[in-house]
């Protein structure tokens, strides 16, 4: 008779999900390059909404956000039964794979891809099958839809992918679903769809269009990134109504929170403001790209707000440098490091070391 309780012997091979490093204000300008938030304060209007509502914190939320999802509707252009939230994207991630997947059934994703992907599998008694990423740290689409088999029921497309940057395009996309079968949920994970919208509001990849008339594919957003709401944790999934009930009925109840319903509302009012601030990121981010390259680091293109730089055995190295000059990015060890393009004087920090390993 053992003495402890009995818990689930898989979870031994579950990674705790690693989040970015944080550092916290000392002599050295602290700057987090680590988790791709964006600097600075939420959209404005987003603060007043938020204090608005705290004289009703003893009230459980609406639990079906109801008005966020129908802002969510009118703006996507689509049903109120094709939206479900979650607290964070993360967790809408968790709710595909509970909704989809029986025991001994197979997600593909591409590796290395975001994190959470082997995570919300194996808690939903799945299995992940990985197809490496191409030499570019493009999705090899192709090789993904080879490895469908009869126990696929979910395959993540990550784009841009977490945490090398490329973007796959509206063509490589519609080309994947042609060769997928239609009883396999495709998962657009679109946390970064932000980032690729034109000053005048054009998405260079829409997954919602693209999921029109196709109900085995659906998309997943966040107000994580662009919107600036990483702490208030609040994303959706746009999905077919059936997909959409099924996935609801996965997620935590009253999981979004009365402040993170009345942040997201408002952030929605400011597209202008987005448009703005996606629209320095993407200069910020040219600016510093070039730079990396020019000093001969092989950096993919990215179409979010982060770049990978492909830095092998030294990445942690590196990472553990920028740390001691007060800047936190992501080491992936022996492959590369992600950071995140944030406040100016941050990336400066990190192209002048970038720099100085040159010929380390
Ligand atoms: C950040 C991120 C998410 C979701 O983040 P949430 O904060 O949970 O909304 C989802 N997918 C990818 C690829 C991400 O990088």
């Amino acid at each position: 008779m053992t003495s402890a309780p009995r818990l689930r012997p898989d979870l031994h091979g579950v990674p705790a999900y690693r989040a970015g490093t944080r550092i916290t204000r000392g002599a050295l300008p602290a700057y987090s390059l680590a988790s791709n938030e964006v600097p600075g304060d939420p959209l404005p209007g987003v603060a007043e909404a938020i204090a608005e509502h705290l004289p009703r914190l003893n009230r459980y939320p609406d639990p079906a956000a109801t008005a966020l999802t129908v802002r969510l509707a009118e703006r996507l252009d689509v049903g109120t039964e094709e939206l479900t939230l979650g607290t964070g994207s993360v967790a809408v991630c968790q709710q595909i794979t509970l909704a989809a997947c029986s025991p001994g059934d197979e997600v593909i994703f591409a590796w290395r891809s975001f994190e959470a992907y082997p995570i919300v599998t194996t808690l939903a008694h799945a299995q992940a099958v990985t197809v490496p990423l191409l030499p570019d740290a493009r999705h090899d689409l192709p090789a993904m839809a080879a490895a469908v088999t009869d126990r696929t029921r979910v395959i993540f497309v990550c784009t841009p992918n977490n945490p090398t940057g490329p973007a796959v395009t509206e063509a490589e996309l519609v080309d994947f679903l042609e060769r997928v079968p239609p009883d396999v949920l495709v998962v657009v994970d679109e946390a970064y769809f932000e980032f690729g919208l034109a000053p005048d509001g054009t998405p260079s990849l829409d997954g919602v269009a693209v999921a029109r008339g196709r109900p085995n594919v659906m998309v997943l957003r966040t107000f994580s990134k662009a919107y600036g709401l990483a702490g208030l944790r609040v994303g959706y999934g746009v999905a077919s109504p059936a997909v959409a009930a099924a996935m609801r009925k996965c997620a935590t109840p009253f999981g979004v929170s009365l402040l993170a319903q009345a942040a997201a509302l408002a952030s929605l009012d400011q597209q202008d403001e987005l448009l703005l601030r996606v629209a320095a990121v993407r200069e910020e981010r040219a600016r510093v790209i070039t730079a990396a390259r020019e000093l001969g680091y092989a950096v993919p293109e990215s179409a979010a707000n982060f770049y990978w730089v492909p830095l092998g055995h030294r990445a942690e190295r590196f990472a553990h440098t920028c740390k001691e000059n007060g800047v936190t990015v992501r080491a992936f060890p022996d492959e590369g490091v992600r950071i995140t393009v944030g406040e100016t004087a941050a990336n400066d920090v990190v192209l002048d070391l970038l720099s100085q390993w040159r010929d380390d």
